[in-house]
């Protein structure tokens, strides 16, 4: 059994939570729960360890997590094969996830020296500057889709900044980010710094986003969720930043070379099994190309390779619980009976493990749940437009505002399209969303702040002023 990683101890929690590999639907392991007096304990460490850490200089700071991005790429296979057997995602794309976490390190180690503050002319004619400080104790609570990107997001700038940090991944999933921890304590972090406490969302999440010490809670996962963490935080207006749901627009235009625009509508869709928050879920599609376009896109999605994730061939891995293949199948139905139109997939695939054959819906409209509730497995909707108007309008008629993508050759309209659609990350021409060096984050219900590029570092700080008076 993994126990919980609390300043260098490894408590056994209060109880023990069964990991399951997804690909063969049976347990693999076993990790540590937390229970309250572990999250007290975890937050207490934190607190312990801050003062110090954040009185370090940047640069030594940028030193340890250095090391720390070192060991991870020295580790990277340990940690994609652990990824794609507790996630179930194929390891290719396990093994890419990897280098990201140790990228991202270096990334963050490297912004420690490079974010200061400013020397401003006002009125009075002292000497007036800004500083950036760490907020104190920073909770992370993270999902099961990207485990260990998603925390190393929050964690490296955060720790960058002067910040320690409480991480609860998701129980599902929690295996990495021990990992994790246990790499930064080996790279030099000193113990407190970084503590990670695997435990249930409704109670240890719950405490930790209520945690009078805790200064500010980073989040992903659920629009729902993230409301609660809101109302939590509010009695001690703790700083939060939330990235939640999505249903991300991907509008093609019919001047595109169909076919690998097709192809890679699919890829952006069922990659991590639909698992994703910033998967094209709803392709806008003109008219007069949307019969041709569909027929391209259900050959794709039937010749992704769907298996097992060890494999090096398998293109879509099993869905990562029973539960979620329910809810995709459960949509897959009430697609049918609000009238639109599956064209391929929906189906299991024979055998163990939680798969799922990639589906494609076409005759959707707004207002059917299955263009407007975010879904969160391999199911696409397929709606069509006449006018430019018409696809902006569509694309915006949701309350969700993460990613999305637009697709033609025609410049001018590419740009008036891409500042017309209310998403906090749009990609003209392609469908990539995550730029390591770049702000991402959400719109409307889809978040709050940003992560990524240098934009992370302000939301893991204070800006401190100070005037001088010099007469
Ligand atoms: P979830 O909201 O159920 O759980 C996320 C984390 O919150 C888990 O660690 C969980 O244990 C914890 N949690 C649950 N209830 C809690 C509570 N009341 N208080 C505090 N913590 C609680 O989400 P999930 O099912 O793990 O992940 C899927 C969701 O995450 C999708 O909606 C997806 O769009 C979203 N997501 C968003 C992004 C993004 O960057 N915007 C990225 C990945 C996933």
């Amino acid at each position: 059994m993994h126990r919980l990683l609390i300043a260098d101890r490894r408590p056994p929690g209060a109880s023990v939570m069964a990991i399951t590999e997804p690909a063969r639907a049976v347990p693999f392991d076993e990790v540590a729960a937390a229970g309250p007096a572990d999250l007290d304990a975890a937050v207490a460490a934190a607190r312990t360890a801050f003062p110090d850490w954040a009185r370090l200089t940047a640069v030594a700071r940028a030193e340890v997590l250095f090391r720390f991005a070192d060991l991870v790429r020295a580790h990277a296979d340990e940690l994609a094969t652990l990824e794609a057997r507790n996630v179930g995602k194929p390891i290719g794309d396990a093994r890419w996830e990897a280098g990201h976490v140790a990228d991202t390190l270096r990334y963050y180690a490297g912004a420690a020296d490079k974010f200061f503050g400013q020397t401003i002319a006002v009125k009075k004619g002292g000497l007036d500057v800004t500083l950036h400080d760490p907020l104190g104790v920073v909770g992370l609570i993270v999902p099961w889709n990207f485990p260990m990107v998603i925390a190393t997001w929050k964690l490296a700038p955060a720790l960058a900044c002067g910040n320690t940090v409480v991480l609860k991944p998701a129980s599902l999933t929690p295996l990495t980010a021990l990992r994790l921890g246990e790499l930064g304590l080996e790279a030099g972090l000193p113990p407190g710094v970084l503590n990670i406490v695997p435990g249930p969302g409704a109670s240890i999440g719950a405490a930790l986003a209520a945690h009078p010490d805790v200064a500010k809670i980073g989040f992903t996962g659920e629009t729902a969720t993230g409301r609660a963490i809101m109302a939590a935080a509010a009695a001690t207006i703790k700083r939060v930043g939330l990235e939640l749901g999505g249903k991300s627009p991907n509008i093609i235009f019919a001047d595109v070379d169909i076919e690998p625009v097709a192809r890679e509508a699919v890829a952006s869709v069922f990659a991590n099994a639909g698992q994703d928050c910033c998967a094209r879920s709803r392709v806008i599609v003109e008219r007069r190309i949307a019969d041709q376009f569909v027929e391209a896109m259900a050959a794709a999605a039937q010749a992704l390779i769907v298996g097992d994730p060890l494999d090096e061939r398998t293109q879509m891995g099993p869905l990562v619980s029973a539960s979620q293949r329910e809810r995709a199948e459960t949509y897959v139905a009430i697609g049918r009976a609000e009238g639109a139109r599956l064209v391929c997939g929906g189906e299991r695939l024979a055998g163990d493990g939680f798969f799922l054959r990639p589906a494609v819906f076409t005759d959707a409209r707004p207002r059917m749940r299955i263009v407007d509730e975010e879904i969160f497995g391999p199911v696409v909707v397929v709606l069509t437009f006449e006018s430019e108007e018409q696809a902006i309008a569509l694309a915006n008629d949701t309350m969700y505002g993460l990613s999305g993508s637009l697709w033609t050759n025609d410049l001018k309209r590419g740009l008036r399209v891409a500042r017309a659609v209310r998403t906090g990350v749009l990609s003209v021409n392609s469908s990539s969303s995550v730029h390591l060096q770049a702000p991402f984050g959400g719109y409307k219900q889809s978040g709050l702040g940003r992560e990524l590029g240098m934009y992370a570092m302000e939301h893991y700080s204070e800006v401190k002023n100070i005037y001088f008076e010099t007469e």
